[in-house]
């Protein structure tokens, strides 16, 4: 085992490729490099990110050279000031995410009214979006490793990128998919998310490193793609046999209790398909910040 921050632990998958998982918080990977490292995540606040940086410092005394944002949410992008020597890189719609002054205060008010040791911080951080972005893929090659990023169309908010390493038949997910938890819904789009999911599964990776809980197998992403398709489903199905809301949220939890009730956060479904019955009804183009 390889020591680290109180709280986290860090699992190799691969020679030089690295889960950081923090215990009930936001994961973070490390794929060491010929010349330099690249970080997937910059985690929630500053101080965060210093840990991560000084984790990463016990595994190799190469440079932090780039770090990836899997989606713009605050628990995993808001470390990113920390990184001023490397290149951060998002998707085009995590960037505009990040510039989004009214998601950003969203947000800022949500972690600095928590209560939670690292509400102050959130306070005074400085949002620092990605500079190297891309709308479909990119490829990167650290010491012969291909490294793809990857979108496939919008899920747990417009911009979620999958960093997939073909040879090692490993897949970082961020917030699209977990191992047994549930995701959180309500800044997504909850139809496209089913489709994106399916691109998801076409990689065919053997595990996979979600942004939170533990590294799944292949066959647990396919339950992340069954718990989103279900909701979809369940939530459709409310609309098209006329029921209100509440009663779609309620009957929504009643069905997937069976399958899903012992997955983390399954108290959250209930508001995720009120959420997803809200979208479903609005316009196609309307903002999740319009649903909520
Ligand atoms: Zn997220």
């Amino acid at each position: 085992m390889v020591e680290s921050t109180p709280g986290t632990t860090i699992v190799e998958l691969a020679d030089g490729v690295f889960a950081r998982l923090h215990q009930g918080l936001t994961n973070a990977g490390i794929i060491v490099g010929d010349d330099g490292v690249l970080v997937i995540d910059s985690l929630r606040v500053p101080s965060f990110a210093r840990d991560l940086i000084a984790d990463v410092k016990r595994l190799t005394p190469k440079p932090i050279r780039w770090v990836v944002d899997t989606h713009s949410h605050w628990d995993h992008a808001w470390g990113n000031e920390e990184f001023p020597d490397a290149t951060i890189i998002g998707h085009d719609n995590c960037r505009a995410e990040m510039l989004d002054v009214d998601l950003v205060e969203w947000w800022r008010n949500r972690a600095a009214t928590s209560g939670m040791p690292w509400s102050e911080e959130a306070r005074t951080v400085r949002v620092t979006p990605p500079s190297l972005t891309f709308d479909e893929s990119m490829r990167l090659v650290l010491g012969g490793r291909e490294v793809h990023l990857r979108w496939f169309g919008r899920a747990h908010t417009s911009g979620d990128i999958f960093i997939h390493l073909p040879a090692e038949r490993l897949l970082f997910t961020g917030d699209v998919a977990q191992d047994g938890g549930v995701p959180f819904v309500q800044d997504g789009y909850v139809r496209d998310w089913v489709g994106t999911d399916g691109r998801l599964l076409e990689l065919e990776p053997e595990r996979f490193v979600s942004g939170h809980g533990p590294v799944g197998s292949f066959d647990a992403l396919v339950e992340a793609r069954d718990f989103i398709a279900m909701l979809a489903m369940s939530v459709q199905n409310a609309i098209v046999e006329g029921q209100d809301e509440a009663t779609a949220g309620a009957r929504t939890v009643e069905a997937m209790r069976e399958r899903f009730g012992g997955w983390r956060g399954f108290e959250r479904v209930e508001d995720s398909a009120r959420y997803a019955y809200r979208q479903m009804k609005a316009a196609p183009d309307a903002r999740p910040s319009e649903l909520r």
